[in-house]
């Protein structure tokens, strides 16, 4: 069905089943009871969020993301943490593997070369993984959850209706 009206976008790493359990593992355990878990089918990790697309720009977003390359990486998730400000538990590792703002770079380039204005804060890799957390607390992770990334993908985002709220539209391999 081709989509008439403006689509809420982003692009994420989607974390497979086994990563996703583990992840959603953690959230139940770090949370200890506070906030809200995100439900275990819409966790990710953010690259760049486009925010409302309007249906015939759809073609421009997923070209510019079709020149993006890069190479296979493993994320090794090994500590969690609380922001009070956006009041958000997140998984994150504590050494960011170079191809990963790599990859946010490239595809925020050809992003911007078509219109799309770039973050102007810094890029902090995380998972969020529950969220509306009042007093959250950090941890590290005895058994760090290893995440082998192969492909990043672009989602759409319901803001309304019971979870899971994102869907995935489209994926892209990394080089082999
Ligand atoms: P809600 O906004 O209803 O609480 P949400 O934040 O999960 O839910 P979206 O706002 O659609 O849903 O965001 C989708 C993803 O993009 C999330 O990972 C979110 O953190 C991220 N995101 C949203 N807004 C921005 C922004 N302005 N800059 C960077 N990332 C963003
Ligand atoms: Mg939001």
């Amino acid at each position: 069905m081709t989509e008439t009206s403006p689509q809420r976008l982003f692009f994420a790493l989607w974390p497979d089943p086994a990563v996703r359990r583990a992840l959603a593992g953690l959230g139940r355990e770090a949370a200890a009871g506070r906030g809200r878990p995100v439900h275990p089918e819409d966790l990710h990790l953010t690259l760049v969020f486009l925010g409302s697309v309007a249906p015939e720009r759809l073609e421009q977003v997923t070209a510019a993301a079709g020149r993006v390359r890069f190479q296979p990486f493993e994320l090794r998730l090994d500590h969690y943490g609380w922001w009070p400000r956006p009041r958000v538990l997140w998984c994150a590792p504590a050494e960011v593997p170079p191809p990963l703002p790599a990859l946010f770079g490239e595809l925020q380039r050809e992003l911007a070369a078509c219109g799309f204005a770039p973050e102007k804060r810094a890029y902090r890799p995380h998972i969020t993984l529950a969220r509306k957390v009042s007093r959250g607390r950090s941890g590290t992770l005895e058994e760090p959850i290893r995440w082998p990334v192969r492909e990043f993908v672009l989602v759409s985002s319901r803001t309304h209706g019971d979870p899971p709220r994102y869907r995935v539209l489209k994926k892209w391999p990394a080089d082999s």
